[in-house]
């Protein structure tokens, strides 16, 4: 099941819900405020390639020994 982030425009909170494909945005309200003034981010399900090079260094230890 796809998890998608939202950014609460409301009171600026970020959280996650698992929904299914398909399920209208104004169906999230934010778990905080309860507020339905929520912006969809994108869904940290398939940004494998972003967060890839944070924690790895990859091009540090390459040519050494
Ligand atoms: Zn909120």
């Amino acid at each position: 099941m796809p998890i998608y982030e939202y950014n609460c425009l409301a009171c600026g909170v970020n959280f996650t819900l698992f929904q299914k494909m398909g399920t209208p945005q104004g169906d999230s309200a934010c778990p905080t405020c309860k507020s339905t003034d929520v912006k969809r981010l994108i869904s940290s399900f398939s940004c494998g390639s972003e967060s890839g090079g944070l924690s790895m260094p990859s091009t540090h230890g390459s040519g050494g020994v």
